[in-house]
């Protein structure tokens, strides 16, 4: 009899303890997928997050047989999938790596009951953050909603768990005939007509052995300078984890662990702010646990009064196409339409121009975020849309309204990073903003009135 792993936001085999506990077992071990776009409320990744897990999900694969095993893929409602499969393979144990959203924890949760009722063993593990949610508590006991004592109580609690190496050996199982298999291709993940996928092939390589590689080559290369250029789009300064970490190609412990190894000499402060982004993660993923409704309900309910004005599509196309005539703003929508991500400064003045210039609902720009970042995640995703808002925990305070204009001067100081997306900017050719910088802060001031009183 079997031991499954049902695989999800963990696409690797180093420092996976659920692979882990399997190959422990001395069974033959069963790997699995289970693509499901069917189970209401179960957000399916978009456009660009199912490309990448196409290519991921190919390394896992490839990685897995180099074990002695292979990864199956399945396609369905994740429950009644995995209860067929358990039945089917007469399994005797089932593991994973827990996910934190709410469908997803109903749904483990339910699997789990149903598992265990069946006489089979599941076992569910803590590897893709550094705190398990519930671990973290102000003095009352309650989740903390200030991310700087958040992080002061993440790094007094037991330093996170070195992260374990890929098993040696993982002793495949065989599949009955009767399991309802499907290939990578059957799954439909890639765009076809038009393949507008062709700016993330040249910028990335999914899986696991390119992610350790990134990893490597940020910490012996940018570490150091990460503190002091971390802010400047036009340089590449960052670490470009965050697809990584998403799907899980490389483990937060296995980041935390290499970073802490770097951290002497001059190296030691700038290490240390990294590890406080990685810190954001885990917060935005703690607030997720207690806000299931992060990606459509306002932490702070008196934004739902905001009077959203309404809605001009052609200012919403204008954005999403990077043709709103501001150039940090058309740079930005451009690097994530061609390669998937958007430096983080260029994230914020984006948000923040479709929010309080644009005066469109936050949850748009979060949907069309989800749809076309290969990083685009359940937690940071819609936390930091809520952080630009207002409406999030410790956001910006709402007034608080970047000029992009202010931005792109003091962080694109010579242009560099706008002329890299935006070539026809400085010539005639390039529009006026379709709306005016100061007017709009003031109406979206106005409207903000609106909630104050409301509080
Ligand atoms: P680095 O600066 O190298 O940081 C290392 C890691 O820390 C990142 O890979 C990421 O996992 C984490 N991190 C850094 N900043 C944040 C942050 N503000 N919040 C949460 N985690 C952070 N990040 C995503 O991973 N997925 C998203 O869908 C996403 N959507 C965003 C939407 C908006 C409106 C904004 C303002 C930010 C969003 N971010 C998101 C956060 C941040 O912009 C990206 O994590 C970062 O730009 C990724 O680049 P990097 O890996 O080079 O980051």
């Amino acid at each position: 009899r079997p031991a499954i792993v049902w695989f999800r936001d963990d696409l690797r085999v180093a420092d996976n303890p659920a692979l882990h506990a399997a190959a422990q077992t001395g069974r033959p071990v069963l790997c699995v997928f289970v693509w499901d776009d069917e189970t209401p409320e179960l957000r399916a990744p978009g456009g660009a997050g199912r490309w990448w897990l196409h290519h991921s999900l190919a390394s896992l694969a490839e990685s897995l047989e180099r074990l002695g095993s292979r990864l199956v893929l399945l396609s369905g409602p994740s429950e009644s999938v995995i209860a067929t499969l358990l039945r089917e393979t007469d399994a005797a144990a089932i593991f994973w790596n827990r996910r934190y959203g709410g469908v997803e924890r109903r749904i483990d949760e339910s699997v789990k009951t149903a598992a265990r009722a069946a006489g089979v063993e599941a076992a569910s593990f803590a590897a893709n953050l550094l705190f398990e949610p519930w671990t973290i508590r102000t003095g009352q006991g309650t989740p903390f909603s200030v991310y700087t004592p958040f992080w002061r109580s993440c790094l007094a609690a037991a330093a996170p768990r070195r992260p374990g190496p890929a098993p040696r050996e993982v002793q495949g199982a065989s599949v009955p005939q009767s399991l309802d298999t499907v290939t990578l291709d059957d799954l439909g993940l890639l765009p076809t007509r038009p393949d507008w996928a062709g700016g993330l092939r040249e910028t990335w390589e999914p899986g696991e052995k390119a992610a350790h590689e990134q990893l490597q080559r940020f910490l012996s290369d940018d570490l150091g300078d990460y503190r002091e250029q971390r802010d400047v789009p036009g340089v590449d300064a960052t670490s470009r984890l965050s697809p990584r970490l998403r799907w899980g190609e490389l483990s937060p412990h296995q980041v935390w662990h290499a970073t802490i190894e770097k951290r002497r000499g001059a190296t030691a402060e700038s290490a240390s702010t990294f590890l406080s982004e990685v810190g954001w993660r885990e917060f935005a993923y703690h607030t997720l646990f207690e806000h299931p409704d992060l990606a459509t309900v306002n932490i702070h309910r008196e934004y739902d009064s905001f009077p959203w004005p309404r809605l001009h599509p052609s200012a919403l196309r204008a954005w999403e196409q990077g043709r709103t005539g501001v150039p940090l703003v058309d740079a930005g929508m451009r690097e994530l339409w061609r390669t998937g991500v958007m430096h983080n400064r260029v994230r914020m003045v984006t948000a923040s121009f479709l929010i309080k210039n644009l005066l469109i609902d936050w949850r748009r720009g979060e949907q069309w975020f989800w749809d076309t970042l290969v990083d685009a995640d359940p937690a940071n995703n819609a936390f930091n849309w809520q952080w630009v808002a207002g409406s999030g925990a410790d956001a910006a305070p709402y007034f608080r309204i970047f000029n992009p204009e202010l931005q792109r001067k003091k962080f694109d100081p010579q242009g560099d990073y706008v002329r890299r997306w935006v070539p026809e900017w400085d010539t005639p050719d390039y529009p006026e903003p379709i709306v005016d910088l100061a007017e709009t802060r003031q109406a979206a001031l106005a409207a903000y009135d609106v909630v104050k009183r409301s509080r």
